[in-house]
């Protein structure tokens, strides 16, 4: 492709906020875009790269799609690789978001945008723009959502008067992802009144960051931190009625432990405590369906995708990408303009009109859970 590029005259750079000339829009097709995602153990991220490289090939581009497997330096070479053969621009959901300033000022020395996907890319100048989720809302929505479960609020978010108390536990996602940072941030915004109040309690005691958190949001690490919590705080007979959790993966290993080890129920109604989650995944939309895990935070990969083609075009156009937030996003290094896109609570009663009816899952897949 270094030959394409030669020809469209850029020398290996796009265009964009990162500078540099402007290809004709005929030119298109020689455009090499490369797009690096963190992970295909979770679904979400299979969805998000699928729907990127469909997306950017519709509009006209080539692409060249890369999982890292969750590995840090994997990701890195795949980038510096995507470098090397000319990409135009790059499209990248870190594993790490502080490990990239390698790649970055590579990047930014060939004029090369950068769009950050979904997670911040930190510490770095070289990130042109980024889109996402209102991340901060997700964890006002997870709390909330604990709250419902509870019956502390209604579906409505609206005070029921119920006090309880109720004994919970925390969970939070990975902290080298900045998500995890604004997720928890919202959630616990959304839960100290109440634990202030009396009317949560965290009975384990680990209300920090570093203690909820669950290093790369793996499954099994989930479920052996809660088999441990049933251990150490729960023995003596203390019930513990509800769990928050980041991420659908993390919430299955949480069920899994409260099944096995906390023999507390196989469904909501049995006892098991309520238990949230995010990412609409299948496998926990059918156990939410199944009244098992109580809920979830849908984020439609579609529009983070088509956004992140709507974006991409405009930079290797020339133009500025349109920002709906240029405040939130403080890298380190620089405010990152932003596009936020909104999510919605999943609860077994809007399964039908938020996922089956918007073609994100098949009723059969609901009911299969694959
Ligand atoms: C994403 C979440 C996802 C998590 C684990 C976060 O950065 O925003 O949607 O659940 O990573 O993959």
């Amino acid at each position: 492709l270094a030959g394409v590029l030669a020809l469209a005259g850029c020398g290996g750079g796009g265009a964009g906020s990162a500078g540099g000339d402007t290809k004709a829009s005929g030119d298109k097709g020689d455009l090499l875009i490369g797009v690096s995602m963190p992970t295909q153990t979770s679904e979400r991220w299979i969805a998000d790269g699928t729907a990127v490289q469909e997306g950017l090939e519709k509009a006209g581009y080539q692409v060249e799609l890369q999982y890292a497997g969750d590995d840090i330096p994997t990701q890195g070479q795949q980038i510096d690789q995507m470098i090397t053969k000319g990409a135009d621009l790059l499209v990248i959901a870190a594993i790490d978001g502080t490990a990239l300033s390698s790649q970055l000022d590579a990047a930014a020395a060939a004029k090369i945008p950068v769009i950050s996907y979904d997670r911040l890319i930190r510490d770095s100048e070289n990130v042109d723009f980024y889109v996402t989720f209102d991340n901060y809302k997700v964890g006002v929505q997870q709390a909330t959502s604990l709250l419902v479960g509870l019956g502390v609020l209604d579906q409505d978010g609206k005070d029921t008067g119920e006090k309880g108390p109720f004994n919970i536990e925390l969970f939070a996602g990975s902290l080298d992802d900045n998500n995890a940072h604004f997720f928890w941030q919202g959630a616990m915004d959304t839960l100290q009144p109440y634990i202030d109040e009396g009317v949560l309690t965290v009975p384990s005691g680990q209300t920090d960051i570093e203690q909820a958190a669950i290093l790369r949001w793996q499954q099994e690490t989930a479920q052996k931190r809660m088999e441990d919590l049933l251990t150490s705080t729960y023995g003596g007979g203390t019930k513990l009625d509800g769990v928050l959790s980041p991420y659908d993966g993390i919430s299955r290993g949480i069920i899994t432990a409260l099944q096995g080890t906390g023999g507390l129920g196989a469904t909501i109604a049995d006892g098991l405590p309520i238990v949230t989650g995010q990412d609409a995944e299948i496998g926990s939309i059918s156990l939410i369906d199944q009244g098992v895990q109580f809920s979830s935070i849908f984020k439609d990969t579609r529009k983070l995708a088509e956004q992140s083609v709507v974006v991409a075009e405009d930079m290797l156009e020339g133009e500025e990408p349109e920002a709906n937030d240029t405040e939130t996003y403080d890298n380190g290094v620089k405010v990152v303009p932003s596009y936020l896109l909104q999510s919605d609570i999943v609860y077994k009663d809007n399964i039908t009109s938020l996922l089956v009816d918007s073609g994100y899952w098949t009723q059969a897949e609901v009911d299969a859970g694959v």
